[in-house]
């Protein structure tokens, strides 16, 4: 079967899903704050010009910025507007309006000038600063007109997007539904957590960290309880998963005798689009589509599970969800120490970052491999190795996916 490199396996992944995805995700109205982390389902626009006055943003005087062509310049001060005020009147020849922040700019004024470079004498304002056509006034409509686009349908509504529709007056939103995610952990010696492990049992811990990957997507969780490595009783069970909208298994997909996920979902007429890719941890990573709704085999050690979901199930759930596709965003540091390791892989190694702003650095978290829970939890990022390289000297830069 097919074993693909990183991208093309993301690739595969995202138009797969763009191409056979049933049909859009279905609306639902909430209220405003429910909304967040959802995604949006109809585009928001401005109800009204943004700002819907020409609006001044410093306290100061509004001026005609040509009178003050000669500095310093006498002013006759014939007023005053505050925020939520309006000036009646019209500012003429070496006239201006004492106006705060967030007032409306009057009349026949074009510039605000500041505080700062005014001050009162005998009666006038005298100016000791010229300046621009504009400067502290942020014209009407000029952030948007009436019924200009501010969100498209498919944003993912973060604090800014929960901002701008306040800004409407939106107090319902319609968003996309949350996908629904069957989550299928396999294996003989895998226990549930109430129960005490024998000595060559392992806790389910996978089904636990792939509940908490999607519930922060925002989409729903549903656990189905552990699958033996019995093919009668996964069948069943990958049958049942195959009526949510995904379906994520975890371990039964390396070459090992009692690895039957494959098996059983080809005997479930399912269509394989790969079923390897050339990434540690996470090479037997399986996927594809039977009866209608797109599978994972995830491989069963638990950061191989959990680098998996992150670098290709988030995409996908982004695209069930309503969203665009949209690449993986990574940050650059500087390699500690030296890294040395055999070519072949993209690999997705635990680091830790730190400095700041001026000196990111990345070192490697020592691992013992893909079952290392505990180096997981030292690190706060995956560094990231491209394929071919087997070195990389200290102090290079190097890509770094956050966690
Ligand atoms: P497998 O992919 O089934 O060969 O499993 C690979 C490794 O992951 C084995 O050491 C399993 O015991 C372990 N493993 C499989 N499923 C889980 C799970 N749900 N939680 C934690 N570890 C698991
Ligand atoms: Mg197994």
């Amino acid at each position: 079967m097919a074993i693909l490199k990183f991208q093309s396996a993301r690739e595969t992944v995202i138009e797969q899903i763009l191409l056979r995805r049933i049909s859009p995700p279905k609306p639902e109205t909430v209220p405003l704050l429910d909304s967040l982390g959802r995604v949006l389902a109809e585009p928001v626009r401005a109800d009204r010009d943004f700002p819907p006055f020409s609006r001044a943003t410093r306290d100061g005087f509004a001026v005609r910025s040509a009178d003050l062509a000669g500095l310093p310049a006498q002013l006759r001060l014939i007023g005053q507007v505050r925020a939520g005020c309006a000036f009646s009147g019209s500012v003429g020849a070496m006239e201006c309006v004492e106006i705060m922040t967030g007032a409306p700019v009057p009349e026949g004024a074009d510039a605000v000038v500041m505080i700062e470079y005014t001050r009162e004498h005998e009666g006038l304002i005298e100016v000791q600063r010229g300046v621009a056509p504009g400067e502290n006034v942020v014209w009407q409509g000029s952030e948007s007109l009436q019924s200009g686009l501010l969100l498209p349908a498919g944003r993912r509504i973060g604090y800014g997007e929960i901002a701008m529709m306040a800004a409407v007056g939106q107090q319902m939103v319609t968003v996309c539904r949350q996908p629904r995610v069957a989550i299928l952990p396999t294996g003989d010696e895998v226990v549930e957590l109430g129960v005490a492990p024998g000595p060559y049992q392992i806790r389910n811990s996978n089904s636990y960290s792939l509940q908490a990957q999607v519930a922060s997507l925002h989409a729903i969780p549903l656990p189905l309880g552990i699958a033996p490595d019995r093919e009668d009783r996964l069948r069943e069970m990958i049958a049942q998963g195959l009526q949510a909208d995904l379906l994520l298994l975890s371990g039964g997909v390396s070459m090992g005798k009692f690895d039957l996920v494959e098996k059983v979902l080809a005997q479930l007429e399912a269509e394989f689009f790969f079923d390897g890719v050339a990434i540690q941890p996470g090479r037997p990573l399986v996927f594809g589509r039977a009866r209608g709704t797109f599978f994972f085999g995830l491989p069963g050690n638990p950061l191989s599970t959990m680098v998996t979901f992150e670098l290709f199930v988030r995409p996908t759930l982004a695209l069930l969800a309503g969203e665009p596709a949209a690449p993986l965003i990574f940050l650059r540091a500087r390699l500690t120490n030296q890294l040395r390791r055999k070519a072949g892989l993209t690999a997705f190694l635990p680091g830790f970052l730190e400095g700041g702003y001026h000196n990111p650095v990345v070192s490697p978290v020592e691992w013992k491999g893909s079952g290392d829970l505990p180096s997981l939890n030292r690190a706060n990022c995956y560094l990231v190795v491209p394929e071919e390289t087997a070195e990389i000297p200290a102090g290079e830069w190097v890509s770094v996916l956050p966690r």
